[in-house]
């Protein structure tokens, strides 16, 4: 997966590189996609949700520039893959997912891999760590694996000084990756080309259908 859809596509970080050849994906798939869990596109699991495409998750996380001190917020945990990614390249997670079933799947393959430096939240991530233990209040990166129609500004208080988000942003059905840089309080907002998620549901996001 690695040699053939990411080297390829640009993604160069060797440290990124190595992480995604020593998490094995197929853990995260359902056992009826397990062939496939090494094809770069995003699969089913359960409850109307995806595990993100490889690329995608590689792109991001480049996009992110994690380094090995990093607190990281990640805002929908679904499989879980992200969150081993991010475990073996920053120093602690801290993961938000609202739907309480894919929550617990998640957490019992990364318990059983082993990771300890994640923390885990079942609730509405468009509000960030809000009031969830360890009370962390600042994150250096947060990454947003759900579309949002725009930034929530929860996520933007949360996010540290010199500290980078990104989310896709956009309509509901297609959006653009827009990656953002905390200086000085303010915020620099760039895009990083379309893309497709399915949709962050939340009070700083989308309804449910
Ligand atoms: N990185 C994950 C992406 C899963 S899809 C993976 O590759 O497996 C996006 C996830 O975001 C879904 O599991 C969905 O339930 C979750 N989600 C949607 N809105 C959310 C919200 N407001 N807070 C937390 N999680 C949310």
């Amino acid at each position: 997966m690695v040699n053939k859809h990411l080297i390829p596509r640009k993604i160069d970080n060797k440290k990124l590189l190595e992480a995604f050849y020593k998490v094995p994906r197929h853990l995260y798939v359902p056992d009826r996609f397990r062939r496939f869990a090494y094809e770069d596109y995003p699969l089913d699991i359960g409850h109307g949700q995806t595990i993100s495409q490889p690329y995608m998750v590689a792109y991001m996380l480049d996009l992110l520039n994690i380094e090995n001190s990093d607190k990281v917020l990640e805002i929908g945990t679904g499989s879980g893959y992200q969150t081993a990614i991010l475990a073996e390249l920053a120093a602690e997670i801290y993961t938000v997912e609202r739907i309480p079933e894919l929550m617990i799947t998640a957490r019992n393959i990364l318990d059983e891999q082993g990771y300890k430096n994640i923390y885990y939240r079942v609730g509405d991530g468009t509000k960030g760590w809000e009031k969830a233990y360890p009370p962390t209040q600042e994150f250096d990166k947060i990454v947003v694996s759900a579309a949002s129609p725009s930034v929530p500004q929860s996520l933007i208080n949360q996010l540290a000084e010199r500290g980078l988000l990104v989310i896709p942003a956009g309509a509901r059905r297609s959006q653009d990756l827009i990656l953002i840089e905390k200086r000085n309080g303010e915020t620099i907002e760039t895009r990083h080309g379309g893309c497709t998620f399915v949709p962050l549901i939340g009070s700083e996001g989308w309804d449910a259908e």
